[in-house]
């Protein structure tokens, strides 16, 4: 199933038992917390199938695969960063049960019958966010300024900062 957009939540035991793939686009308004660290560019994508384990939990597993632009921690400009991960959400009803989950499952607890689907998408796409996002090779304005200001350097001080004016 393709959806112009992902629902805030979705009814947990249906779309298990449903076993069927759901997917669709990031729209970046519904992650509000996360644009407070990145801006989620268009495209930004998620696939995701429920099923039950045989005498185990129900699982949710998917793909989100989304890009985001941030601030170098270099340079100050901005940085495309790709975010890519698997999901594995184990879902349980009750508290109690997030103990004897797998422990390669992230728990994600229903409530009244409901998987808070945005809400966990939100927090897999904050864990994907690099703490320190950088260009690759910081680009060629860059280089280039710190050439200028090199070569200057070896002339007098005064030479740096009228380079710097300019
Ligand atoms: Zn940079």
């Amino acid at each position: 199933m393709i959806l112009d957009t992902l629902p805030e939540q979705l009814g947990a035991n249906r779309f298990i038992d449903a076993n069927e793939e759901l997917s669709g686009p990031l729209d970046c308004k519904h992650y509000k917390r996360f644009a407070e660290m990145a801006t989620l560019a268009p495209g930004a994508r998620l696939t995701l199938r429920g099923y039950r384990e045989p005498y185990g939990p129900a699982v949710v597993v998917g793909e989100l695969q989304a890009e985001a632009q941030m601030t170098c921690r270099r340079c100050l400009k901005p940085v495309t960063v790709v975010l890519e991960g698997a999901i594995r959400w184990g879902i349980v009803f009750s508290e109690s049960e997030i103990q004897g989950l797998d422990k390669d499952l992230d728990p994600i607890l229903v409530e009244e019958g409901q998987l808070p689907l945005r809400q966990a998408i939100e927090d897999e796409l904050v864990l994907l966010l690099p703490i320190m996002p950088t260009h690759e090779s910081c680009n060629s304005d860059w280089i280039l300024d710190t050439e200028l200001v090199d070569v200057s350097e070896k002339k007098s001080p005064f030479a740096v900062l009228a380079v710097l004016k300019n």
